[in-house]
C-alpha cells in the first residue's frame, strides 16, 4: 500500500469529529421503533428533489373550504394575549413577528389543509434557518423549515413530521419562493380510559410531491424525547409556529373531512 493510499485507509477509519454545523443533530437521545434516535444525526437525509418554480398567485380554495387566510385579516386567528399580531404584508401574505404562535379561533379534527409557506433570506443555520411549523390539535406538528440547502437532522426538516419521520424526499423551493403543503391530517382516538385505540395519521404533499403517506405517529411532537399520547378533544386548532425567524404565510384554507362513508340501505330478499 502505498503512503497515500495508506493515509486515506487512516482517515476513512477514524472516527470522524463532525461539528453540529456539519452533521446537526444528536447522538444521545432517546430510539425510536425503527430504530433511528430522534432528531438522529446519522440517520440519511432525504434526496433533494426540484419541483419546478413556486405559484406565483394563490391557488384558489375550493368552494366548500373554510378559508382561515386570505390576506386580509387575521380574524381567524389568536395569539397568547387575544388577537394574533403577526404583520400583513404585501402579496396577501402574513409574517411572523416574534408575538408568539398563532392558533385558529375555530377547532378541527380529521381535515385537509392547504398552506403556502415563504422563507426569507437566508440567515443562521439547521433549525435556526427559517423554522415554523403547523400544528394539528395544537400538538402534531408538520414541519416548516427553510430545507433548501441547509442540512438539519432529518426528522427536522421541511414536511418533517417533528422528531418522528422524515419526509421521502425534500422538495423544498429556495427562499424567496412560494412552498406548498397540502396536507390530511386523521385525528386520534381515545378509549374512555384514555388509551390511544387508534393513532393520528398525516399525509403531506410538499409541491406537489408526496413527503409523508398516511404516517402513523406516536404521539404528540416532543423534543429530544419520545412522544406519549395523552388523550384530547376529537377536535382542537390548528396552531403556527413563531420560532423566532420572519416566515411568511398565505391563502390557508381547510376542509373538515368526514371519513365515514354512507352505508348502502339494507336490501329487500
Ligand atoms: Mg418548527
Amino acid at each position: 500500500m502505498s503512503r497515500i493510499a495508506a493515509a486515506v485507509f487512516v482517515a476513512l477509519l477514524a472516527p470522524t469529529a463532525c461539528s453540529q454545523e456539519q452533521n446537526p443533530g444528536y447522538t444521545d437521545t432517546p430510539v425510536l421503533p425503527d430504530g433511528f434516535r430522534v432528531h438522529d444525526a446519522m440517520r440519511p437525509r432525504p434526496p433533494a428533489v426540484d419541483p419546478g418554480p413556486g405559484p406565483k398567485v394563490p391557488t384558489p380554495a375550493p368552494k366548500d373550504a373554510i378559508v382561515l387566510f386570505d390576506g386580509t385579516n387575521l380574524d381567524a386567528w389568536q395569539g397568547r394575549k387575544g388577537a394574533a399580531e403577526w404583520k400583513l404584508v404585501e402579496d396577501g401574505a402574513m409574517e411572523v413577528s416574534r408575538t408568539g404562535d398563532i392558533r385558529t379561533r375555530a377547532e378541527f379534527g380529521d381535515c385537509q389543509l392547504h398552506i403556502e409557506w415563504m422563507a426569507p433570506k437566508p440567515k443562521g443555520h439547521s433549525q435556526g434557518r427559517g423554522n415554523s411549523g403547523v400544528f394539528f390539535c395544537g400538538r402534531y406538528e408538520v414541519q416548516v423549515l427553510d430545507s433548501f440547502q441547509n442540512p438539519t437532522y432529518a426528522d427536522g426538516q421541511a414536511a418533517a413530521i417533528y422528531g418522528q419521520k422524515p419526509p421521502y424526499v425534500n422538495a423544498t423551493r429556495p427562499p424567496g419562493q412560494w412552498n406548498v403543503y397540502d396536507i390530511v391530517f386523521i385525528a386520534p382516538r381515545f378509549a374512555e380510559n384514555g388509551e390511544v385505540t387508534s393513532p393520528a395519521r398525516l399525509t403531506v404533499i410538499h409541491n406537489g410531491i408526496v413527503a409523508q403517506l398516511d404516517e402513523e405517529l406516536l404521539g404528540p411532537t416532543a423534543h429530544k424525547s419520545l412522544p406519549k399520547y395523552r388523550a384530547h378533544a376529537p377536535k382542537g386548532p390548528i396552531k403556527l409556529q413563531d420560532h423566532g425567524n420572519p416566515m411568511r404565510f398565505r391563502n390557508i384554507w381547510v376542509r373538515p373531512l368526514n371519513v365515514e362513508r354512507p352505508k348502502a340501505a339494507a336490501k329487500a330478499k
